[in-house]
């Protein structure tokens, strides 16, 4: 399928299948950005064999640490700034979403670098190959690359060169993710395809495309994240690709404004400040009731009250709930004042919500998760 990133969800021991794709790239050589956890499982060794076996040489491969900061992606690049000049190189990403935002940003940093040094004019911006091993972010067939800061803060880099050009989507790469791993990335999936599915800006192709993977998402979650299921994997992996579809089209709302507003004060995952927000700001709308919601809980008739479905999915999940009690020091003026500031998301919602509802939203978030 393709949209603007080829995605191939594929037999991986046929390498008929990626020679056409990694042929049309145009590029000689790769350099190789991993994750250590994707390293030590099976991964890592599926797709350098079919990278061997297309005859694409790896020069230069580096395992990247947990959520590396921008200094750290920006110092890494210009390291290897080399690599980048008057070849044609692609990218290649294996991990979960943070593994390939840094890939993205080391893109990003590269053409930055190439654009304020005028002399060296010889860039060709490297297409990006994803490789995700999480049922998260979607990052494989998105524009945006979430990076964070020395301070803390986290930096959306978004611009069309960063979307993969190959994602290769496969449910075995998940063998070996823990279940509390899977519940983070599994949470922020299941958001996006809401969060999409009620954006003003979505249309009749992206809310088919929300809905695939919020029906997915939900059927499969529990399962996902009690044992390892190639078929339930492969199902989550491939809901969680059409969720970033969904996301690339339209975008992400307010949700995910108040999540990273959250993630910045606290230090925590992503996933997680996601799933505490997200059923709040469902109460919310819900109160307002606006079609594009009635339209969304029509199609799961059987749950009753949706925003307490998603409470009861995550008090089930095998997640940290010792991060909840640390929402008691969130300092709500400026988790407040963060979330306005981010316009694209917080704006991106049905209802009306300005800064004394998000506010109240934040109480609530907090009475809800910490009583
Ligand atoms: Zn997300």
């Amino acid at each position: 399928m393709q949209f603007p990133s080829t995605i191939l969800i594929t037999n991986l021991s046929n390498e008929i299948n990626f020679v056409k794709p990694l042929t049309q790239l145009g590029i000689s050589k790769l350099l190789l950005f991993y994750s250590r956890s994707a390293s030590k499982n099976n991964t890592y060794s599926k797709i350098l064999g079919i990278i061997k076996k297309v005859k694409l040489p790896i020069i230069y491969e580096c395992s990247l640490p947990k959520q590396p900061n921008q200094d750290f992606l920006n110092k890494l690049t210009t390291n290897n700034i080399n690599f980048f000049q008057g070849q044609r190189i692609g990218v290649l990403s294996i991990g979960g979403g943070s593994t390939i935002d840094s890939a993205k940003a080391i893109i990003y940093f590269a053409k930055e670098y190439f654009s304020s040094n005028t002399k060296t004019k010889n860039f060709f911006i490297p297409p990006l190959i994803a490789v995700p091993t999480t049922a998260g972010t979607g990052s494989e067939v998105t524009r945006f690359a979430v990076i964070r800061e020395k301070d803390g803060g986290q930096r959306v880099l978004q611009t069309p060169y960063l979307i993969p050009k190959i994602a290769i989507i496969n449910g075995s790469f998940q063998e070996t993710v823990p279940p509390d791993i899977k519940a983070y990335a599994a949470l922020d999936a299941l958001s996006h395809s809401i969060e999409t599915f009620l954006s003003p800006k979505a249309n009749f192709i992206s809310c088919s495309i929300s809905m695939s993977a919020a029906s997915l998402i939900i059927h499969f979650i529990q399962e996902h994240c009690s044992f390892y299921d190639i078929s339930v994997a492969q199902q989550m992996a491939e809901a969680a690709t059409l969720a970033g579809i969904a996301n690339q089209l339209v975008g992400c709302s307010i949700i995910h404004a108040m999540a990273y507003a959250i993630s910045e004060q606290l230090e925590i995952r992503h996933g997680l400040a996601i799933a505490v927000c997200l059923p709040v700001v469902l109460q919310h709308i819900e109160r307002k009731s606006p079609p594009s919601y009635q339209h969304f809980v029509t199609h799961f008739s059987s749950i009753k009250n949706f925003p307490e479905f998603i409470i009861k999915t995550i008090n089930i999940l095998p997640i940290d709930t010792t991060f909840f009690q640390r929402l008691k020091h969130l300092d709500l003026d400026s988790a407040v004042k963060r979330t306005i500031s981010i316009k694209r998301l917080s704006t991106n919602v049905p209802i009306k919500c300005d800064t004394s509802e998000v506010y109240i939203m934040y109480e609530e978030i907090i009475k809800l998760w910490t009583k």
